[in-house]
């Protein structure tokens, strides 16, 4: 089937509504001459949660941040929603908006309100009015459990609450996918499991999500599919509970024995 356009959707950016959210091919990225991706090959599904755990410098975050072009791959292929994004003819702004993002470091103006925070890149970006705006921003705060929160100010919420904000951020410019990268790994352990709570509600209802971890009650639960990442590469991917309690490779097994 060709390329289709949904009513309300940027004319110029076709969808295809049959392909994968996220398709990967034989991505490789490397930094001088240092290789920190060596072929990685995935797709996500829509409405699929792929969690992605693996030791500190395997190139988990490189890899988000390629499918949202904040890196650029040396090669390979990234396909979003049908789109190879890669092409220098892709506008990359346009599928940066059908992307949200979701960091450790929840990355918020100080000095601006929640709600001034939520309503910022949807006035910038996205050209709504300020007080369509607002309306987006206090539904997805009311999504996050922050409803009452919209005039603080980023300093005088908890860390759990600030990512809470972060999240709200991104939903309100309504992309069609989201990366969560170590979202509560900065978090004091009783705020862990509040943001954790709101990652769970989205995947309930059909967000597509790819969430590098190191929370493997949430991988177990939440995750459709998990991926062990290793020096660059897919090491071994499956059924979470299946991976978690039965993981076939030696350095799968190795790093579970670590962090289980
Ligand atoms: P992870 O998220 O799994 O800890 P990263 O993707 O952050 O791994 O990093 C993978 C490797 O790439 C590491 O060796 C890291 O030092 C290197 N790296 C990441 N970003 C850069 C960069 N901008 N310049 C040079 N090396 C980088
Ligand atoms: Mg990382």
């Amino acid at each position: 089937t060709g390329p289709v356009t949904p009513s309300g959707s940027e004319p110029d950016l076709p969808v295809r509504f049959d392909a994968p959210a996220i398709e990967i091919i034989d991505l490789h990225k490397s930094f001088g001459d240092h290789e920190v991706l060596k072929g990685i090959s995935l797709t996500v599904r829509p409405g699929e949660v792929v969690c992605v755990i693996g030791p500190s410098g395997s190139g988990k975050s490189t890899l988000l941040r390629s499918v949202n072009l904040l890196e650029t791959p040396t090669g390979g292929q990234i396909l979003i929603e049908g789109i190879a994004i890669l092409d220098p003819e892709v506008d990359v702004d346009r599928v940066r908006t059908r992307i949200g993002m979701v960091f450790q470091q929840f990355n918020l103006f100080p000095h601006m309100t929640v709600l001034g925070n939520l309503c910022l890149a949807q006035q910038r970006v996205l050209g709504r009015k300020r007080a369509e705006a607002e309306s987006v921003a206090r539904e997805n705060l009311a999504k996050v459990g922050l409803a009452d929160r919209e005039d603080a100010y980023p300093a005088h919420l908890s860390g759990g609450q600030q990512q809470r904000v972060a999240i709200a951020r991104s939903l309100s410019m309504n992309p069609d996918m989201m990366l969560f990268d170590e979202p509560t790994s900065a978090l004091d352990p009783e705020l862990v499991g509040d943001v954790l709570a709101v990652m769970r509600t989205l995947a309930d209802e059909g967000m597509t999500m790819m969430v590098v971890t190191h929370e493997m009650g949430f991988a177990r639960e939440v995750g459709n599919r998990l991926i062990f990442m290793d020096d660059g590469m897919i090491v071994e991917e499956g059924d979470p509970r299946e991976v978690l309690t039965n993981p076939r490779e030696p350095r799968t097994q190795a790093f579970l024995s670590k962090v289980l």
